[in-house]
């Protein structure tokens, strides 16, 4: 009925590193960046709404991290 859904869901990838995801990890690659998107909710990074302003006296988070596209 829905090849589609069928297709995009085989290909899809891992929302960490955008390897293909592994069926056993997903909806990751593996176990590892299951874990860290595990941090990631645990350390509220997706729920605390943007408090960047005070950030502004000089230290900006790290731009290096920015590899995760
Ligand atoms: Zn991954």
């Amino acid at each position: 009925m829905n090849e589609i859904d069928r297709k995009t869901f085989a290909v899809r990838s891992c929302p960490i590193c955008g390897k293909p995801v592994e069926p056993a990890f997903k909806p990751f690659c593996s176990k590892r960046c299951a874990d860290i998107d595990l941090n990631r909710w645990l350390s509220g990074v997706y729920a605390v709404p943007a408090k960047e302003d005070e950030d502004e006296d000089g230290n900006r988070p790290a731009e290096s991290e920015t590899d995760e596209k």
